[in-house]
């Protein structure tokens, strides 16, 4: 339909860097190239304007949560707040691991999840994969990718339910 709106963020100290697109916090819709300024969103009023790279930036349909690099829950979609069973202001500002935990904590530990938000949310270009569950419950798998995500610097994790 519209156009990716695409930014390139300048700062980071690399030559080849993919270029970033603007997104809603939780719709995920992508501004018109004309709200570009606008940091909520205008289609759901709901969700500030952040950027990621165009390879893990989230649809409008999306499972993800934006996480800080204290690791605190900042957003997430509504798709997200479904397969978690809870609502935004029951997540916003938790700790991502009282929620989600590695699917195979004991072979990685929570510290594999951990390592990859920090990185991510310093800024490190490079999107990983992960598998995750709600901390309750075993019988759940989500694939899920990684990557950074700006303003403010954060890390997006993008959930894909198998099934
Ligand atoms: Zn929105």
């Amino acid at each position: 339909m519209s156009r990716p709106h695409l930014q390139v963020l300048p700062g980071y100290g690399e030559a080849e860097r993919e270029p970033y697109v603007a997104f809603c916090g939780h719709c995920a819709k992508r501004p018109a190239p004309g709200d570009a300024e606008n940091r909520v969103c205008s289609s759901c009023h709901l969700g500030l304007i952040v950027s990621a790279p165009e390879s893990i930036a989230p649809r409008p349909g999306d499972a993800f949560l934006i996480v800080d690099g204290r690791m605190q829950i900042c957003a997430l979609s509504r798709k997200a707040e479904k397969l978690l069973g809870a609502g935004e202001s029951d997540i916003v500002n938790r700790t991502l691991t009282e929620v989600v935990h590695p699917a195979d904590a004991e072979a990685a530990g929570v510290e594999s999840l951990v390592s990859m938000v920090v990185h991510a949310a310093r800024g490190d270009g490079v999107v990983r994969d992960l598998v995750v569950r709600p901390c309750d419950e075993w019988g759940i798998r989500w694939f899920t990718r990684v990557g950074p995500c700006g303003t403010p610097q954060a890390a997006l994790l993008v959930l894909a339910p198998d099934g």
